[in-house]
């Protein structure tokens, strides 16, 4: 693996106690920087103690939000070691993320050098209690320094870690969301496909309708029509009718979720009958009032599933399983939790060990 200059903390933090983690509070001790200058490329990898950026009030990404993400998990399993979870898809969705949003691409060994090399330096940090992780937040940002609105020919990588609690605390709960009409996610020839900061800021007003409404999340519609389901808030969403599974189709609007394929990839290998297509709400509302919507639940990183237990849409709720985790859904969550602490074997190869750094 590539060596990278290493400046350490001479101020190493205390850790939280296991039991104390919530989500992305706590940050560890050092980051992973790059920068990219046009006519240069990518240079200057380095690993820093974790501390504030120092950016000019006129740096565009401040203005323009020209900016990209990607969220992943390492997890200590039972045998010590530490694994992260298909970290070559996360990094090839971040290069596509840095393409749509016109930024310039890192070599894919670049970024998975940086996951492992600061993750191997930061292994203190994967918490052990069951349900833990270390969440590495690897972002791009634009930092030309200039208010004219244009692609920027300077950016900065960083990648930061955070030590996470488990998302269920007391099993997989199921939650009630409410599909809506007036509010929209993304259209195609947008940034539906892109995981990009602009994104995340034009949620917050349907996430805050839906809980004035008296739901825990949204449930996107497609832009055009208001019909065809999209995303449940940033999750992707899988609905089980009859022996069938259903999720809208990777055309142009969704965001094409590693734990999504994950679960399709699973489901297959289990001999169910899994479609990718457009769905409606009034056929979703409609098999959940005649009792052939057996399940239906998000899938991310942050939670791997999130059942929903009560579904809302014009001013009707149908209850889902009882208002239960389902079977498949519960099925799905243990099956990806145990490949990612190396409890199962790992069929499909979806993880990978992190070396060791003194
Ligand atoms: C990150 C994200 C997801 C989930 O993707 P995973 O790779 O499974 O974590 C789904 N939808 C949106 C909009 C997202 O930003």
């Amino acid at each position: 693996m590539a060596r990278f200059p290493i400046t350490r903390t001479t101020t190493p933090k205390q850790k939280p106690a296991d039991d104390s983690l919530a989500f992305g509070r706590v940050l560890t001790d050092h980051m992973f920087l790059m920068d990219y200058t046009e006519g240069e490329g990518w240079h200057s990898p380095r690993i820093l103690p974790y501390g504030p950026l120092s950016l000019d009030p006129a740096t565009t990404v401040l203005h323009y939000g020209q900016a990209i993400f990607d969220g992943l998990k390492a997890f200590r399993g039972a045998d010590d070691k530490v694994r992260l979870f298909r970290a070559d898809r996360h990094a090839e969705r971040f290069n596509r993320s840095a393409k749509l949003m016109c930024m310039p691409e890192l070599p894919v060994d670049v970024i998975r050098q940086s996951f492992d090399a600061l993750v191997g330096l930061e292994a203190d940090w994967v918490p052990r209690k069951r349900g833990t992780s270390l969440y590495l937040r690897p972002t791009i940002i634009a930092t030309d320094v200039m208010l004219g609105v244009h692609p920027a020919h300077s950016y900065l990588y960083f990648l930061i870690l955070s030590p996470v609690g488990s998302y269920y605390k007391e099993g997989v709960k199921p939650v009630r969301i409410l599909a809506t009409d007036s509010h929209v996610r993304a259209v195609k020839g947008g940034t539906g496909e892109a995981k990009t900061a602009a994104n995340y800021a034009q949620s917050l007003a349907g996430q805050r309708d839906a809980e004035a409404a008296g739901y825990t999340q949204v449930l996107y519609l497609d832009g055009v029509h208001r019909k065809y389901l999209d995303e449940v808030g940033t999750m992707n969403i899988m609905v089980k009718i009859g022996d069938e599974v259903i999720t809208p189709p990777l055309a142009g609007t969704i965001l094409d979720g590693v734990t999504r394929a994950s679960a399709l990839e699973l489901m297959r290998d289990w001999g169910l009958k899994v479609t990718e297509r457009p769905i409606t709400i009034d056929e979703v509302m409609q098999a959940g009032r005649d009792g052939t919507l057996k399940e239906m639940w998000g899938t991310g990183t942050a939670a791997v599933v999130s059942p929903v237990g009560t579904l809302g849409y014009k001013g009707e709720d149908v209850l889902i399983n009882g208002g239960q985790t389902g079977e498949l859904t519960q099925k799905l969550y243990d099956a990806i939790t145990a490949i990612q602490y190396g409890r199962s074997n790992d069929p499909h190869g979806w993880t990978s060990l992190v070396p060791a750094v003194d």
